[in-house]
């Protein structure tokens, strides 16, 4: 598994959950210490983290089932803090804080690596091309497999 995302201090870290939280608030709702914590945790992955694999990391708090972690996951998904890709039935923290709906992953077959994509416009020409159709998208969630650069270079 190769490290996708960069070491961030601990104060970019603070900003980050500051933002979530404004995020949340302006949206009507509330980033509990608990889905606060599961941010931090997915922040911390380095990859794609399944909610069993996070489960045994909140330990510490009595409140921490199964169907509790799926909550906080199902909450960040929702506010766009977080994505589940569905092929890896995996979730990982958004890479630009926050997408408001749609957005790419580029997930290696061989090593497991996402990596959020920014595709320019592809996104929006694609709602564009489907309103020609008649047909009014809310949400795009893309997931191309393929092989990453590391990977095709130890091919
Ligand atoms: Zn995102
Ligand atoms: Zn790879």
């Amino acid at each position: 598994m190769t490290v996708m995302h960069h070491h961030h201090g601990a104060t970019e870290r603070a900003a980050q959950l500051a933002e979530a939280e404004q995020r949340c608030a302006a949206a009507g709702e509330s980033l509990t210490p608990l889905r606060r914590r599961v941010l931090d945790l997915l922040l911390d992955q380095h990859g794609p983290a399944k909610a069993y694999d996070l489960l045994p990391l909140l330990n510490d708090e009595k409140t921490a089932k199964p169907p509790t972690i799926y909550r906080a996951l199902d909450f960040l998904v929702r506010m766009g803090l977080a994505h589940r890709i569905e092929s890896l039935n995996a979730f990982v923290a958004c890479d630009v804080g926050a997408c408001a709906r749609s957005t790419i992953f580029l997930i290696c077959e061989k090593c497991g690596a996402a990596e959020e994509f920014d595709a320019g416009h592809a996104l929006v020409d694609l709602a564009e091309a489907a309103s020609k159709d008649g047909f009014a998208i809310r949400r795009t969630m893309i997931e191309a497999s393929g092989l990453c650069s590391a990977c095709q270079r130890a091919a």
